[in-house]
């Protein structure tokens, strides 16, 4: 049976950032990914935003590794000259009683550190956006945009220079745990084959709750139970009639009035929530009439039929419908009680921005693992 250091499950942004940060400390590193291409999954169906950091919960991991993922990413991309900019972010109030929402949001930025945070009334708001009808705003610059794929192509340059192999069309079907790490069942196009680690890191996205549950001796509370919800995108037809990102209050959220840039202008709409049992990108043109009423909530001049259906996203959360928002398991050995393994389960947005520190995060989880018979060098990866 092959053997190498370090296995990482999952070629996305999250994957090949830990995989860059483990080769580049000097650890032999495969990633296995079940698709034929890297950045299929959540990664590749975001809305690229680079968060500033307003809305996660203060002390939580979303809000630390946010707020420091956004500095290392925009330094990150300008070093790689990843296309990254910092077009800021207007989220609105579409009426009155959504204002002490925004003071909250305020509140909450304010306690995570998220940057400069402008309050803008009515017509502070129609000074930067002539089109947008609400009731006050508060604009954050540090908000951006990046290119996804070409970071996550810099990441895996960076992994494959340090000595990191990539296997794609290779499925993760089996884990053992095994007195010298793990004994890991692999998928490669029809062909089983077996690989041994010593650290094991589930990147697996919406993959990675099922991993986790099948690896035997985690600590009960330490194995994740996943809720899927459904988000759908419409593009916007035509020039975008804004400059920023939008971000109204969180029932028209829901419905799907959060507007995003891509660095090329193109806007779109997205995503709304639905809660589905099992993975589904079906995309349900039908859903345009309600993306319509939200959106017109701020922006009354939206023309009908300018909707056009473009993708579906699955993300994976810790809390069901109705609950507030869980925290992402992040899970060490200290945590789980299995030397060797970092589990990441339910980690939606922030998750592209954070993947930095995250995959440093990571590397100090298995540097502290008290039994690993091979260190992990703790100096962190260099831009
Ligand atoms: C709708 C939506 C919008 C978002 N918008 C933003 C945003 O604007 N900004 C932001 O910071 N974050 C955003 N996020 C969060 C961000 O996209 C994710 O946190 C991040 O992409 C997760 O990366 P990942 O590598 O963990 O997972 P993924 O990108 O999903 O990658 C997991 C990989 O694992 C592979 N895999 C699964 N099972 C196996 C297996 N058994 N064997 C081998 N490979 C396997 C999959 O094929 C996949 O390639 C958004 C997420 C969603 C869903």
């Amino acid at each position: 049976m092959d053997r190498t250091k370090c296995v990482v499950v999952g070629a996305g942004v999250i994957g090949l950032a830990c995989a860059r940060r483990m080769a580049m400390g000097g650890s032999e590193v495969v990633i296995v990914e079940a698709a034929d291409a890297i950045g299929t999954g959540m990664s590749a169906r975001s809305n690229e935003v680079v968060h500033a950091g307003l809305y996660y919960r203060p002390g939580s991991p979303q809000a630390r590794l946010c707020v420091s993922g956004r500095d290392a990413l925009f330094a990150y991309c300008e070093h790689h000259g990843v296309a990254c900019e910092p077009i800021g972010k207007l989220v609105v109030a579409t009426d009155e009683a959504a204002l002490s929402w925004l003071t909250g949001v305020r509140a909450n930025a304010r306690a995570n550190g998220a940057g400069e945070l402008e309050w803008l009334d009515e017509d502070g708001v129609r000074a930067l956006e002539p089109e947008i009808r609400c009731r006050a705003a508060l604009h954050s610059p540090a908000t951006g945009i990046v290119d996804s794929h070409g970071l996550m192509l810099a990441l895996l340059g960076d992994a494959e220079a340090a000595g990191a192999v990539l296997a794609l069309g290779s499925a993760l079907r089996s884990v053992s745990v095994t007195p010298k790490g793990f004994a890991l069942g692999i998928d490669s196009g029809g062909e089983a084959t077996r690989l041994e680690c010593r650290f094991l890191i589930n990147a697996a996205g919406i993959g990675a709750a099922p991993i986790a549950q099948s690896i035997d001796g985690l600590r009960p509370e330490s194995i994740p139970k996943i809720h899927l919800a459904k988000g759908t995108f419409f593009a916007l037809s035509g020039p975008s009639p804004f400059r920023h990102l939008i971000v109204p209050d969180v029932a028209v959220q829901r419905a799907g009035g959060i507007f995003t840039l891509d660095l090329a202008g193109r806007g779109r709409f997205g995503p709304d929530e639905e809660w589905i049992a099992e993975v589904d990108y079906g995309l349900d043109a039908g859903r345009a009439p309600a993306f319509t009423a939200a959106v017109r909530r701020y922006y009354p001049g939206l023309d009908s039929g300018a909707l056009q259906p473009d993708y579906v996203a699955v993300r994976p959360r810790r809390n069901g419908p109705g609950e507030a928002m869980a925290d992402w398991l992040l899970a060490g050995p200290r945590e789980h009680g299995v030397a060797g393994l970092v589990n990441m389960c339910g980690f939606e947005s922030p998750g592209l921005t954070a993947a930095l520190p995250i995959a440093d995060a990571v590397a100090a989880m298995l540097l502290a693992d008290a039994d690993a018979d091979v260190a992990v060098t703790g100096a962190a990866a260099p831009v």
